[in-house]
């Protein structure tokens, strides 16, 4: 479809008016394009070739609305690194239309009634790390919002410098967060904290639509679908950094990408976000914080059903979780299923990777090739003798595997390629010097991080010494 064939819907404005406020973006200053996701873009069922038109690149500035278009910002709460904030919402997403499932939001368009104290723009980097990590968690496979394109400008934006503005159109089959359902909560509006349950139910849990334990069986849902979300991150070594409760997707997907990282070395404390001071998003964190924030979900929820229902269910998170974990880290491994004493081969093999300062993401892609010659294995990791023992038990355990079928199986679970800080620094660099080639790249090897890049080889090995663990500012 052409861009001015495109309709849209808006199915969020049937919602109580406070839970949203119409806006209009406002454009950014000489607007360009620097990349367009064609596989969203087919989805949305818009034409390849309009991509690469004006029309694209003013469509992604907000200066062109599709028909039916009735641009708002949602209004939410949420509790941000342990602390209740009444009031966040859209800050700098403005919401542009609904084509079939997907949502669109234009992040860093303007100011919003959400703004506060921002100037509700994004700059470049943090654009740039929005749209190529999206594209990297659903090359992974796991659930994520998505981005159609991303433009940059000459518009001036002040942070620790003054940078330059960008908008990253992005997609997603939900924008509401456990935080929008702690707004009605907390103000007792419990008629459009209703409304807003049943909305969800409708779009995203539509097989409990019309039930009367419904608002239970979403809360389950929900606990059910995080648990597995946090549980892939783990198993592909995914650190958020900011899973303040306004960051916790209600479908379960990962949303807002900030100062996220993938692990270097194998690390359990691993602390991405330097506002972090008490490492509460730390990467072994992830489990109990999810918990954690849904236990403010139960809270939220309360006024709607039985919290003692739900508060039993969360009891089974840590269950749950565990299966989920044990599930991705047996196939990363080889394994057919889980059987007794794979928890321990799993947890001693952690150990000994942080022990020995392993790359994650290489170790697991080495060991998918491993036929018993440990050379290149054991040069991964500082000291040969905890990977020995480990490897010992490990042969012992997939000697009774079909070698073939297991490499085909750990190839495909175990990515060649993740986007690191450090690969994305240097797409940043270059970007902030005007060439995108980089970006490019990066892109190519989100969507396909289980193949062979012969021209991006070096970004498949460890990370470079200087580059290792680093943390990142909030400020985007
Ligand atoms: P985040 O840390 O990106 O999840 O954002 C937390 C809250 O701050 C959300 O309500 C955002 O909309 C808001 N926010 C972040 N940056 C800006 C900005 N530059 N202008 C306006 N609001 C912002
Ligand atoms: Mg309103
Ligand atoms: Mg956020």
């Amino acid at each position: 479809m052409k861009l001015n064939e495109l309709h849209v819907t808006n199915p969020y404005l049937k919602l109580p008016s406070v839970c949203y406020d119409r806006v209009t973006p406002t454009p950014l200053a000489e607007p360009y394009l620097i990349h367009a996701n064609t596989d969203v873009a087919k989805v949305l069922d818009i034409d390849e070739t309009e991509l690469q038109t004006e029309a694209f690149v003013k469509f992604l500035n907000g200066e062109y609305l599709a028909e039916g278009s009735e641009p708002f910002a949602m209004c939410y709460a949420g509790h941000q690194f342990g602390y209740f904030v009444p009031r966040l919402g859209d800050g700098r997403a403005i919401n542009i239309g609904t084509i079939d499932k997907y949502h669109l939001q234009l992040k860093g368009a303007g100011i919003t009634e959400y703004s506060r104290h921002g100037d509700g723009r994004a700059v470049l980097r943090s654009s740039i790390r929005e749209y190529l990590m999206s594209e990297a968690m659903h090359g992974l496979s796991i659930p994520t919002t998505l981005c159609l394109g991303l433009i940059g400008s000459e518009h001036d934006v002040r942070r620790d410098k003054i940078e330059k503005g960008a908008i990253v159109c992005r997609a997603s089959s939900s924008w509401v967060r456990f935080g929008t359902f702690e707004y009605y909560a907390h103000q007792g509006k419990f008629k459009e904290l209703a409304a807003l349950a049943d909305y969800v139910i409708e779009e995203n849990f539509p097989h409990h639509s019309g039930k009367e334990n419904r608002y239970t069986l979403l809360f389950n849902d929900v606990l059910i679908i995080t648990a597995r979300l946090i549980a892939q991150w783990m198993s592909v070594g995914f650190n958020h950094g900011v899973m303040n409760t306004d960051n916790m997707s209600i479908a379960g997907l990962t949303i807002d990408y900030g100062p996220y990282a993938f692990l270097d070395d194998f690390r359990h404390e691993n602390v991405c976000n330097q506002t972090d001071v008490e490492g509460r998003y730390s990467f072994a964190n992830q489990p109990e914080i999810a918990k954690w924030n849904l236990k403010s979900l139960i809270m939220a929820l309360s006024p709607l059903t039985d919290t003692d229902k739900m508060e039993k269910n969360l009891a089974m998170f840590d269950k749950i979780y565990i299966r989920y974990f044990h599930y991705y880290m047996c196939k990363k491994l080889g394994f057919e299923g889980t059987i007794e004493g794979d928890p321990e081969l799993i947890d001693d093999m952690l150990d000994m990777l942080e022990q020995l300062h392993v790359d994650y993401t290489l170790f697991f892609r080495t060991l998918s090739h491993y036929e018993g010659d440990r050379k290149a294995l054991l040069s991964t990791g500082l000291y040969h003798e905890p990977m020995n023992a480990w490897l010992d038990r490990y042969d012992a355990r997939i000697k009774t595997i079909d070698t073939t079928e297991r490499k085909e199986q750990m190839l495909s679970s175990n990515p060649k390629y993740v986007l690191k800080n450090y690969m994305l620094q240097e797409a940043i660099d270059a970007a902030e010097k005007g060439d995108f080639s980089v970006v490019d790249d990066l892109f190519q090897i989100a969507q396909n991080p289980f193949d062979e890049h012969p021209a991006f080889e070096r970004w498949a090995e460890a990370t470079p010494q200087e580059f290792k663990n680093k943390r990142l500012s909030c400020s985007s």
